[in-house]
Parts: structure tokens; sequence; C-alpha cells
């Protein structure tokens, strides 16, 4: 039988799940509510309902910002921006099952992806010219984040998720260039 294509209806829950956790780790992390839309927007979404353009295939997943004009009705002041968690079903598939068979990695790559684009949206939020840095600052940027997303989930004391902030840290730690993974994220922006 030919593999899917998309996450199953299980596993749409485990996304559901890790984004329930990494909004609470976020939340305490960060000393944000989440819940404040006005202050952060955003949605996560997966590939069956991504738009052409929030698809991508060199990306585990992608952060899409979008904007409106102010004078576009009928959105109010200060609601202008929009920041859409994209998580690429087939490129997250297929890393897993390099690594195994079962999928049984699946629900703690999740939980790692979630976190660590949540982290990337919140510090959009804050301060949204961090969304357009030049590509050595995008560098360092990435580096903090997936630094960040290994000390959220340090307190998440699972041996698997452990296992994907083992894999991802090279990006942040002393390693060279060669030791780092692959890219996890990209970002996109619709004016
Ligand atoms: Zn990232």
């Amino acid at each position: 039988m030919a593999e899917s294509l998309f996450f199953n209806s299980k596993q749409r829950l485990w996304v559901g799940e890790a984004l329930e956790i990494a909004e609470s780790l976020a939340e305490d992390y960060f000393q944000v509510n989440l819940g404040n839309l006005g202050q952060f927007p955003y949605d996560l979404q997966t590939l069956a309902n991504l738009q052409s353009q929030e698809k991508t295939r060199r990306a585990l997943a992608q952060v899409c910002k979008y904007e409106w004009s102010k004078r576009t009705p009928p959105l109010k002041r200060g609601t202008k921006e929009f920041y859409r968690i994209c998580l690429q079903d087939d490129k997250i598939l297929d890393t897993v099952r390099t690594e195994t068979s079962s999928l049984s990695l699946l629900k703690s790559l999740l939980l790692y992806i979630v976190t660590h684009e949540l982290i990337h949206v919140v510090r959009f939020s804050m301060a949204p010219q961090r969304f357009f840095l030049r590509p050595e600052e995008k560098r360092a940027e990435e580096k903090d984040v997936h630094r960040m997303t290994y000390e959220l989930l340090k307190s998440f004391a699972d041996p698997q998720v452990g296992l994907w902030a083992e894999r991802y840290r090279p990006w942040w730690g002393k390693c060279g260039l060669e030791a780092e993974p692959s890219v996890l994220d990209k970002f996109c922006h619709r004016a």
C-alpha cells in the first residue's frame, strides 16, 4: 500500500496535543498569555488544509506571515498581522520513517517541531522585525530558537523528545557546520 502523504486522524490528534503542550510550556517560559489573539495572532494547519504557497518541499514546517493594509475592512488597527504554522505532513512522516518503520517517534517529533515553530511565532509577534532578518541574522535567530526549544522541552522528561532535542542540538551547540541536521523550517511572507 502506498504511504500516505497526510497525517491520519490519530496523528492529527497528536498535533493538537503537541500544540496544547507547547502553548503551555511557552506561556510559562515567556510569561505571556497566548490566548490573547490581538497580541499573538496565529494558527496551525496540517498539509491537507494548506494553500499552495504554504507548502514547501524544503523543510518540515513553515511559518507564513500574512499582512493586511490598515485600510482593508473589517480589520481593526493592530490586527493586521497573522502567522500560520504550516506542518508539512509528508516531510515529517518521511523524517520519522528514516528513523524507524513503526512511526513510533512521530509523536515526539511533532512536539519538537510544534514547540520550535511556536517559539518563532511568539518572538515574531513580540518583535515583528525578526521576520525580515538578513541571512546571517536569521541563522543566529534559528540557533537561539533551537536552544530555547531545548530549554522548554527539558522539563518534559520524555526520552523520545530528548532524542529530537539532541538531534537538533548541533544547531546551537559547539559542533561544526557539517554536523548540522537538515533544515527544520522556513518562512514565507504574503502582503
Ligand atoms: Zn526554526
